[in-house]
């Protein structure tokens, strides 16, 4: 396959590459690169995933679709020829603004990795006109406003496929586009995304407010409408309905159009429901092959060896559970297979914690997953075993056949090849090109870990990333980095259980000890990227206090030399890939079995950051992986953790108590000085909230914390020995590969 990057830009726009602006060459690039993934298009195999998902966090694509179709280089070197620049066109392109965090990164690094494997498997999910919100940092407060992404000229491509959606009391007509998946080297598969046809972009002002009962024009503006009142709650049902209703017709047209029986559908489709925003793809597809003659246990049948769960957490108030009265509005449809699946579960167990419907109406929706799906995954070793043991216990003991776990992984393309140029060279350089198809590869570094030529190099691709993101944030954010200090980042969306208000409390006491004359070797950048939901009061507290933290901090002479706060504003994927190369540390310090993997904490692995971690998630594997000089491992396990809440019986103001520097970090939210840059209102509520309940449990563990990172600090002084540990955990990084990933999901459960 050739690139003719000169035609594209000809027929574009009669010019040589030479005199095109960067957003011509962007467009050119970015035609000339469709172009080149259909070739690539194949529908082959019997068997096909669809991957339904409310998220796909993708990120920019340019770059990365050039390295998947291998001809990053030859473009890069064509138009550095001309006098352009890669870098500076990929800067043109708009971030897609399709999913939230972590879970829609997944779906994004599962897409790359089916395609790149050669797998029949598409997504399927929204059209987010806006997608989450953009945040933009006033008076040290977030605020939202609305993230347009779609251009004229855009990766998404309309198609001819169209369904009309009923809903209670009106029906849509509903348009599929599509994104191309290019796999690395590999065939190209789709991004399905549903839109309204009658959708209306147009919103008065500059916040995200809008008419959330104005179904028709609204459904696929925003991602996670705000969902404080009921109308933003009942537009979430709306949205779900109609992202699996276009999935389940999908799924049955393309079924019967490669010849397929709906008999059989199972043998046809496999269905994976990304946590439970899909779930009524069960309740849908039954209806629809029922429409098509198929009788009610029949269909309920073909359905559950179609369908399988991944469950991404165990925080009850992200398990959703849909008032009945809600699907009575909105879907009502759907409520005779509700019911009948409802009983038919009630007739079998008559144990309430396994029941469909509640007895206050509500509809668990993890639960129906469960009884009428094939699987069930964890997506971490202690999740999976923790969803066993504790939280679905009961189902466990019913179906202990459907329970398995699949570790999450990232796209090593993405997360390396693409982010980090340098160490991909480095690292071929010294063990060949083999691990960018086999990340397991990785593992012939570790012969290198005492040769210090090696390391040294290793120092120095790290010196070089930490200028590039100082020049980078200089530029983007009128933020000034030393690239001398060393770069401890946490990013990752904000919530109490991930406890950016521990590290945030950290902040506070390294404060004091260096006004106390306790200074650090070299001075301290500790980074924070997070956006907060816009509903999540104490969330938004939290970014509240870090940037008074980082405005006080920067202003006192005494503490500024050695001490520096820095939140970036509207943390996405472009900034993750900028960040994440040049990190030393990372903070991966959720409260012990709430976080249930992480993926923030394998990128950074692979790009030789040193992890500082509770026992939690995929943290516990990558601990394994490493060993203790490799991870810095502190704080409460998830079973101290979990008899904690049973008993019931921690009382935060006891630590505040018995702890002076406990003491001293937590009053410092409401001192003078804080006050003097914030919000009493904020500050207060984020006090009260620490001192009276601290639900995620920051105080027991601080002492622990604190400790560990002036241990960590110190080992840092030794570049060597520290350089060492980069390389560990690099070699060690291939398991988190997402290819490895999805080869056990295809393994296990999809059987392609
Ligand atoms: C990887 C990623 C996440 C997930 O981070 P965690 O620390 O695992 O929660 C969230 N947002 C973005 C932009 C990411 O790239």
């Amino acid at each position: 396959m050739s690139m003719d990057l000169q035609k594209a830009v000809t027929e574009k726009y009669q010019k040589e590459i030479g005199a095109c602006t960067n957003e011509e060459l962007y467009y050119a690039l970015l035609a000339m690169t469709k172009d080149m993934a259909k070739e690539k298009e194949s529908n082959e195999g019997k068997r096909k995933l669809y991957y339904i998902s409310a998220e796909f966090l993708i990120g920019k694509l340019l770059s990365n679709n050039l390295i998947n179709l291998g001809i990053y280089e030859d473009v890069k070197a064509l138009l550095a020829e001309n006098g352009k620049s890669l870098a500076e066109v990929e800067e043109v392109e708009p971030e897609p603004s399709l999913g939230n965090g972590g879970l829609g990164r997944l779906a994004a690094c599962f897409l790359d990795s089916i395609a790149s494997l050669g797998l029949n498997g598409d997504g399927v999910g929204l059209n987010y006109h806006y997608g989450l919100f953009k945040q933009v940092f006033d008076k040290n407060l977030q605020r939202e406003t609305p993230n347009p992404w779609i251009e004229k000229e855009s990766w998404l491509t309309k198609t001819d496929v169209t369904y009309p959606i009923s809903f209670g009391g009106f029906t849509l007509q509903s348009r599929m586009y599509d994104i191309d998946v290019i796999g690395y080297e590999n065939r190209t598969t789709k991004l399905h995304l549903f839109d309204v046809e009658t959708v209306d972009e147009t919103l008065s002002g500059d916040g995200i407010d809008f008419d959330k009962e104005d179904i028709p024009r609204r459904l696929t503006l925003f991602l996670y409408p705000d969902d404080s009142d009921d109308a933003g709650r009942i537009l979430r049902v709306y949205q779900q309905y109609f992202m699996v209703s276009n999935g389940a017709r999908l799924i049955i047209d393309e079924t019967l159009a490669r010849g397929g029986d709906l008999h059989k559908l199972y043998e046809y489709a496999a269905v994976q429901i990304n946590d439970t925003h899909p779930s009524m793809v069960i309740p849908e597809l039954i209806r629809l092959l029922m429409e098509r003659g198929i009788l009610m246990d029949e269909a309920i049948e073909i359905v559950s060896k179609t369908c399988a769960y991944t469950n991404h957490t165990i925080l009850a108030e992200a398990l959703e559970k849909w008032p009945m009265h809600f699907l009575e509005k909105a879907v009502p449809q759907l409520l005779p297979i509700i019911y009948e699946l409802n009983s038919r579960v009630a007739r079998k167990y008559d144990d309430p914690s396994v029941a469909i419907i509640d007895g206050e109406k509500r509809v668990h929706m993890a639960h129906m997953d469960i009884h009428y799906g094939y699987s069930v995954n964890g997506v971490a070793y202690l999740h999976t075993e923790i969803l066993k043991n504790s939280e679905l216990n009961h189902f466990y003991k019913i179906y202990p056949e459907k329970f398995n776990n699949k570790t999450n992984g990232i796209t090593f393309r993405r997360w390396l090849l693409h982010c980090n140029h340098e160490l991909a060279e480095l690292i071929e350089s010294l063990i060949g090109d083999g691990f960018k198809k086999d990340a397991k590869e990785l593992e012939k570094l570790g012969a290198l870990v005492n040769d210090e030529a090696v390391l040294q190099r290793l120092l120095d691709v790290k010196t070089a990333k930490k200028a590039e993101l100082k020049e980078y944030l200089a530029k983007t954010q009128g933020i000034t980095l030393d690239e001398n200090s060393v770069f401890d980042i946490q990013i990752k969306r904000l919530h109490e259980y991930k406890r950016q208000q521990m590290n945030a409390l950290y902040v506070i006491h390294k404060y004091f000890e260096i006004k106390a004359g306790k200074k650090p070797a070299r001075p301290i950048t500790v980074m924070f990227g997070a956006k907060a939901a816009p509903a999540y009061v104490i969330a938004k507290d939290i970014i509240h206090l870090i940037l008074c933290l980082q405005e006080v901090i920067s202003k006192d002479p005494e503490v500024a030399p050695y001490l520096k706060v820095v939140m970036v504003e509207n943390y996405n994927v472009t900034l993750a890939e900028k960040l994440i190369p040049a990190a030393d540390i990372h903070e991966q310090i959720s409260l012990a079995s709430k976080e249930a993997s992480g993926t923030s904490n394998m990128k950074f692995m692979l790009n030789g950051a040193v992890a500082i971690g509770t026992m939690d998630g995929a943290n516990v594997e990558m601990h394994q992986f490493v060993g203790d000089d490799n991870i810095y491992i502190f704080g409460e396990s998830s079973e101290q953790v979990i008899e904690r809440y049973e008993k019931a019986d921690y009382v935060s103001r006891e630590y505040y108590e018995k702890d002076a520097d406990i003491k001293r970090a937590v009053d410092f939210i409401i001192s003078d000085e804080l006050m003097a840059v914030g919000c009493r209102e904020n500050l207060e509520r984020l006090y009260r909230e620490l001192l009276n309940k601290d639900w995620f449990m920051t105080l027991p563990d601080f002492k622990d914390y604190a400790a560990t990172k002036e241990r960590i600090y110190a080992d840092y002084e030794d570049r060597m020995a520290w350089a060492k540990k980069m390389l560990v955990n690099i070699s060690q990084s291939g398991f988190f590969s997402s290819d490895r990933t999805i080869e056990q999901y295809n393994k296990d459960i999809w059987h392609l």
